[in-house]
């Protein structure tokens, strides 16, 4: 990507979007593009087709959707599928028609069947049923992935998709019914410092395995990809090692609230029983993640607390 090239950044304001603009501005990109959601509802195409045809993008990366924990997933299914098909959809035509040279395109990766071969290779797509507790919003990420191959297919675009393992970081979504684990933990912790028995409450049974990767190593992956891959396969992107819920949430504890005590609450659903990616298709290409989870925690914990000093612009909290 030329440091003048027309960039829009699809979901700018979200976890994602917003560590891709911090990127992009960091390297000196100036015609950045975004637009609000108030300004274009990004599921409806005949408004996306226009704003392309009026802004004219070079690069695009697709990274806006409804997305969330593993609760608002089981209970808004309805949502889930329906925005993200129709986002990804319009997105994705709307580059095709104004002839956009090249577009990245963001799924998830709970898109692997539930009982895939643990690390999850690439090559594990469609082999079998997925998870129940994210089927819905992994149907939309596929059918994602699907569209971009069949634009390349029939019309030689270069879409490409990349699928990031769970992601954290600034500006992640705080609100316990809706976010995912890492920031509802940091979130319950740090509530429990202003109460009297300090116990916080962990979902599920706390042996699920689970892999986080900073949303800074994200966007950077990104931006590599745009660089350095064009191909009509997808590819994962997280750090290949795992860790349970348990001790994700003793870390955080230690950075948070040291005296807190843990209590599980096996009635809330576990979801996937193990979920880390084999990243060897991307560190065979040259990248590799450069933010410990300890690093990564310990900072996202100082943004928020910065943010709850000085705007409150916590979203959920
Ligand atoms: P998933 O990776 O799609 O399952 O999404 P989540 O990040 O929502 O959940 C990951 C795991 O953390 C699941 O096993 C949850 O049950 C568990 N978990 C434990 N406590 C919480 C919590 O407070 N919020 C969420 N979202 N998950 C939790």
């Amino acid at each position: 990507m030329d440091r003048d090239s027309r960039v829009f950044v699809a979901g700018h304001g979200g976890l994602v979007g917003s560590a891709i603009m911090r990127r992009l501005e960091r390297e000196g990109f100036t015609n950045l593009l975004t637009a609000t959601r108030s300004e274009l509802d990004l599921r409806h195409q005949a408004a996306v087709s226009r704003w392309f045809q009026d802004h004219r993008p070079d690069h695009v990366f697709l990274v806006a959707g409804t997305v969330g924990g593993i609760m608002a997933n089981s209970t808004r299914p309805a949502e889930f599928i329906y925005d993200n098909m129709m986002i990804h959809g319009t997105v994705v035509h709307a580059a095709h028609e104004s002839n956009v040279s090249k577009l990245l395109y963001l799924g998830s990766s709970c898109i692997y069947p539930r009982d895939a071969h643990q690390p999850i290779d690439e090559e594990q797509l469609l082999t079998g049923p997925l998870e129940p507790t994210n089927e819905a919003y992994a149907i939309a990420k596929i059918a994602g992935i699907k569209v971009c191959q069949s634009y390349r297919q029939q019309y030689g675009s270069d879409f490409i998709s990349a699928m990031p393992t769970n992601l954290y970081g600034p500006n992640d979504n705080f609100d316990l019914t809706s976010s995912h684990v890492l920031p509802a933990l940091m979130r319950k912790f740090h509530d429990a410092r202003s109460t009297d028995d300090k116990i916080v409450e962990v979902w599920g049974t706390g042996s699920p395995m689970r892999e986080f990767l900073h949303v800074d190593d994200l966007a950077d992956a990104c931006l590599f990809l745009m660089d350095n891959y064009s191909d009509v396969g997808h590819i994962n992107v997280g750090t290949g090692q795992d860790l349970p819920i348990r001790e994700l949430a003793e870390k955080i504890r230690d950075v948070v609230c040291g005296e807190a005590e843990l209590r599980f609450d096996p009635s809330k659903p576990d979801g996937m029983p193990r979920k880390v990616l084999d990243v060897s298709k991307l560190n065979a290409l040259g990248w590799k993640p450069s933010i410990e989870l300890d690093e990564g925690i310990a900072e996202t914990y100082a943004w928020f607390l910065d943010q709850l000093a000085t705007d409150s612009q916590v979203r959920g909290a």
